[in-house]
C-alpha cells in the first residue's frame, strides 16, 4: 500500500516486560513477559488473568514494578496484523470522550469471531454425500441450514445455532457422513475492486460534487463534507466517486449505512461501479465472514467495508474515506453498553487516520448542519432528482374536517388518492410508525390496561405474532383470555392503530388491491425481508403498510403515492429533537413518492396543520426549518450549542438511587467549577425498565467548558454499591 502505511511497530524479545491491555476485564494495563518467539507492540495475545485466558493487545513498555520472578507470560500471540498506532489513540479518544473504561472499548475492537480460537477449533462444516432418507427434525434443520447457504462455511457453534440445535446434533450427521467436517480454509482476501470499472456519466451537479469529493479525498488529510440532496438526486453516485478516488490511492474506504436492510441493494451497486462486491459487517453476516472481513481489514486484503456502525472499530491498516450514508438517522447512536455515536466517532476516527468524512443525507442532522455553516464542514448540495424525476407536492389532509369513526385511520380524501392510485396501476405507500396491531390493550369493564410486569410500559398486541410484546424489554405474553386486573371476560379490546391494524383497514377500503406490510417483526430474516422489499419493488403490491423501515432509502419505482397517517405523533412529548425528527422523517418518507418518471404526492394526514413543524414541512422551506430550530436551540444554551450529558442510575431499589442520585446533585463542586449545572433527580420517562427503576440527571455545560474532565471528578467522589448501575450519555439523542 502507498501513502500512509505504517512501518513495523517495536519489537519486544522473549522475556521483556511488557503493558498488556485485556478486554472486556479488568480496567488496566497488567504487566506480563513477552512470549517465546517475542511479540510486537499492538499484538493481540492471549494472557492468563487469574484463572482465566483472555485476549488483550500489547498496549505499551510493561510499567517494571512487580516482581519479574512473579510476572507470567502471555499465552501466545494471536493469528492478527498488530494494533495500528492511530487506532490506539483512537480507542483512547474514543474513551475519553464517551467516558468508557479503555477495556470495554477495546473490546468493540476486537469482537472477531474467534480472534482466541486454536487452530484445532477452525473447522467448518458443510453437506455432505451420505444423506439418509428417513431423518429426525432436528436433524433436518441441520441439512436445510447448509442448503440454504451452499457458499458459506460454519462453525459448529454456528451451524448448531442456526438451526436451534444442540452441536451433539451436527457431530452425529458427521458421523454418518450426512455432514463433513473439515479444517477451515485461511481466510482469503476480498476480490480487486477496479475504481474505473464502470462509472455512470454524471449530470453537470453531480459531476461538479464529485470533482469536489475526489479532490478532499486526494489531499490526504482529514476534512468533512455533508453532501446534502434531495432523495434520488444521486448522492450515492457522486459519494461511490469518492470511493473510487480513495481506492485509487491504495487506502481502504469504510460506508456505513444505518439499516442492514439496505445493504443488499447496496451491493449490487458497489459491484456494478467497481465489478466485484466488498466486505460486510454487520449482524446479519455468518460469523465465518465476519472473522474473514475482520482479518483481511487488518491486513489489506479488503479495500471497502460497507458495514452497520460497529465497523467504525474494524483494525484498517490505512482508512482513507469514511461514509456516513442517511447521517440524521437516529440508530447511528448506540443506546446500549458503550453509549457513541458513530457519526461523531467517525469524524475522530478520520482526524486521527488523515481520512475524509462524507456525511450523506436529504436531512441533516441539526449538528452537522450547524457545523457546515459554521464551516467546520465544507457543504455540497445536490439540489434536484436526477433524470425526470421531481420532487413530490406534499400536502396536508386537515382531519378536523375528515368524517372518520373512532376506530378508522385513513380518511377519505387519502382513500380517494389511493384508489386513483390503484386505477392507475401505481402505488401507493401509508405510513404509521408505529409496530404492531395496537398500542393499547384496554380492558372495557374496569378500564385497565395491559402492562409489562417487569417494565413501565404497556404490552402491545401483536396480532402477526399472535402475542402481546413489550417495546421497552422484549418480553411477551398471550394474549389473556380474561382482563387481568378484574377477570371480566370478552371486553379486552385494542385501542389506537399499529401497522397491523392499518393493514386490516386497508384490506377492507380497497378490496381486491394487493396489501403489504412492511414492518421489521414480519420477517424472521434479513434474507425474507429483502425478497419482499425486491417483490415489492418489482411490482407485486398496490399499497404498502409500513413503519420506519419504509422510510430508509428503499427505491420502488411505481410509488406514487404517500399518505401518512398521523403526521403529528412525533410532535408529541419533550424531547429535544422532537421537531427534528417529525421534519427529517415526514420529509424522508416523502420522498419515497415519485422517484421515476411519474410524479409523485405526499399527503399528511394532520390535526394542527398551522403547527409550525407541519408548515415548513410542507412548505419546504428547510433553510428557514433549520434557522429557526437552530435559534431555539441556542437560545436554550442546548446542543449543539451547549453540551449535555444524561446520567441514568438504575436498581432494584428505588429508593437506593433516588438517595444517590440527591447526593450526587448536592455534591455538585467539580461540576460548578467548569460552569456545568445539574438538573433531577428525577424518575426517567420510562422509570422502570427489566425490573430496575431508573433514576434521570442531566448536566448541561458551555460548549467549551471540559464536561468530561468534570464529570469523571463528579462521579469518582461517590462509591457506587454494586447494586447501582451508572450509565452515562455524553450527547443523549434521547431521554427515555
Ligand atoms: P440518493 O442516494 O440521492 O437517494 P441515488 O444515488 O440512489 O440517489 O440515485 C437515485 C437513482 O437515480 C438511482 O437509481 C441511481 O442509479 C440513478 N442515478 C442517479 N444519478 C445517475 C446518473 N448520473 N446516471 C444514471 N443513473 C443515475
Ligand atoms: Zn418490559
Amino acid at each position: 500500500m502507498k501513502g500512509r502505511s505504517v512501518g513495523e511497530q517495536r519489537y519486544f524479545q522473549q522475556g521483556e516486560i511488557v503493558g498488556v491491555l485485556p478486554a472486556g476485564a479488568l480496567d488496566r494495563v497488567l504487566d506480563y513477559k513477552a512470549p517465546e518467539g517475542g511479540c510486537r507492540l499492538g499484538a493481540f495475545v492471549e494472557v492468563p488473568l487469574g484463572p482465566r485466558k483472555i485476549v488483550g493487545v500489547v498496549w505499551k513498555e510493561g510499567a517494571g514494578t512487580w516482581d519479574p520472578a512473579k510476572v507470567r507470560s502471555i499465552k501466545r500471540v494471536l493469528e492478527a496484523t498488530p494494533m495500528q498506532p492511530n487506532m490506539r489513540s483512537f480507542l483512547t479518544r474514543a474513551a475519553e470522550y464517551t467516558l468508557t473504561p479503555m477495556s470495554a472499548m477495546l473490546r468493540l475492537a476486537t469482537r472477531a469471531p474467534g480472534l482466541g480460537d486454536t487452530p484445532a477449533m477452525r473447522k467448518i462444516y458443510r453437506l455432505g454425500a451420505n444423506v439418509p432418507d428417513r431423518l429426525t427434525p432436528t436433524r433436518e434443520r441441520v441439512l436445510q441450514v447448509l442448503k440454504d447457504y451452499p457458499s458459506l462455511s460454519f462453525s459448529l457453534k454456528e451451524v448448531a445455532d442456526m438451526a436451534g440445535v444442540t452441536p451433539s446434533v451436527v457431530k452425529g450427521l458427521a458421523k454418518m457422513g450426512a455432514v463433513v467436517e473439515a479444517d477451515a480454509p485461511r481466510d482469503t482476501a476480498y476480490p480487486k475492486l477496479d475504481p474505473s470499472y464502470a462509472g455512470k456519466t454524471l449530470s453537470p451537479d453531480q459531476d461538479a460534487g464529485a470533482r469536489q469529493l475526489r479532490s478532499a479525498v486526494a489531499a490526504g488529510r482529514y476534512g468533512t463534507t455533508l453532501l446534502k440532496g434531495v432523495t434520488g438526486s444521486g448522492k450515492t453516485e457522486v459519494y461511490l466517486e469518492a470511493v473510487a478516488e480513495c481506492l485509487a490511492q491504495g487506502r481502504q474506504a469504510l460506508v456505513l449505512l444505518p439499516e442492514i436492510a439496505l445493504t443488499s441493494e447496496f451491493l449490487t451497486r458497489v459491484e456494478a461501479r467497481f465489478g466485484a462486491r466488498p466486505a460486510e459487517w454487520h449482524s446479519g453476516v455468518t460469523m465465518a465472514e465476519r472473522r474473514r472481513a475482520w482479518k483481511m481489514v487488518g491486513e489489506g486484503g479488503a479495500q471497502l467495508v460497507v458495514g452497520a456502525r460497529s465497523a467504525l472499530f474494524l483494525p484498517f491498516q490505512n482508512l482513507g474515506l469514511i461514509v456516513v450514508d442517511e447521517e440524521h438517522d437516529t440508530s447511528y447512536k448506540q443506546e446500549d453498553g458503550v453509549l457513541y455515536n458513530a457519526r461523531d466517532m467517525a469524524v475522530l476516527r478520520a482526524s486521527i487516520s488523515a481520512a475524509h468524512v462524507v456525511l450523506a443525507t436529504a436531512t441533516p442532522s441539526l449538528e452537522s448542519w450547524v457545523n457546515a455553516e459554521q464551516g467546520k464542514y465544507a457543504k455540497l448540495e445536490l439540489k434536484s432528482r436526477f433524470g425526470p424525476a421531481v420532487m413530490p407536492q406534499m400536502r396536508a389532509v386537515d382531519m378536523r374536517d375528515q368524517d372518520l369513526p373512532s376506530d378508522r385511520w385513513i380518511s377519505p380524501a387519502l382513500a380517494d388518492a389511493v384508489r386513483s392510485r390503484i386505477e392507475k396501476s401505481e402505488q401507493s405507500l401509508l405510513f404509521i410508525n408505529r409496530r404492531g396491531y395496537a398500542p393499547i390493550t384496554l380492558c372495557r369493564a374496569c378500564g385497565h390496561q395491559i402492562g409489562c410486569d417487569d417494565c413501565d410500559a404497556r404490552m402491545v398486541e401483536h396480532r402477526f405474532l399472535k402475542r402481546l410484546v413489550c417495546h421497552q424489554c422484549g418480553e411477551t405474553k398471550p394474549m389473556p383470555a380474561v382482563c387481568p386486573s378484574c377477570e371480566a371476560e370478552d371486553k379486552l379490546a385494542p385501542v389506537g392503530p399499529g401497522v397491523e391494524r392499518l393493514t386490516e383497514e386497508a384490506e377492507a377500503l380497497f378490496e381486491g388491491a394487493r396489501v403489504v406490510t412492511l414492518s421489521s417483526d414480519h420477517f424472521g430474516s434479513a434474507r425474507a425481508m429483502k425478497e419482499q422489499i425486491e417483490s415489492i419493488a418489482a411490482g407485486d403490491a398496490d399499497v404498502i403498510i409500513g413503519t420506519q423501515l419504509v422510510a430508509k432509502g428503499h427505491n420502488f419505482p411505481k410509488l406514487t403515492l404517500v399518505g401518512v397517517i398521523d403526521a403529528d405523533l412525533g410532535l408529541q412529548g419533550s424531547d429535544l429533537r422532537a421537531a427534528e425528527r417529525t421534519f427529517q422523517l415526514m420529509r424522508q418518507v416523502a420522498g419515497r413518492a415519485g422517484r421515476a418518471e411519474v410524479a409523485g404526492t405526499a399527503l399528511l394526514q394532520t390535526y394542527q396543520p398551522d403547527h409550525p413543524v407541519i408548515r415548513s414541512i410542507l412548505s419546504g422551506d428547510e433553510d428557514g426549518f433549520w434557522a429557526a430550530e437552530a435559534a431555539e436551540r441556542e437560545a436554550a444554551g442546548v446542543p449543539p450549542y451547549g453540551r449535555m450529558a444524561g446520567i441514568i442510575l438504575s436498581s432494584e431499589n428505588v429508593q437506593e438511587i433516588f438517595d444517590l442520585g440527591a447526593a450526587m446533585a448536592r455534591n455538585d463542586g467539580p461540576l460548578r467549577q467548569v460552569g456545568a449545572t445539574v438538573y433531577g433527580p428525577a424518575p426517567a420517562p420510562i422509570a422502570r425498565i427489566r425490573g430496575r427503576h431508573r433514576v434521570r440527571m442531566l448536566v448541561k455545560a458551555d460548549k467549551t467548558a471540559p464536561l468530561q474532565a468534570a464529570l469523571s471528578r463528579w462521579t469518582a467522589q461517590f462509591k457506587i454499591p454494586n447494586s447501582v448501575r451508572l450509565a452515562i450519555d455524553i450527547d443523549p439523542q434521547s431521554f427515555f
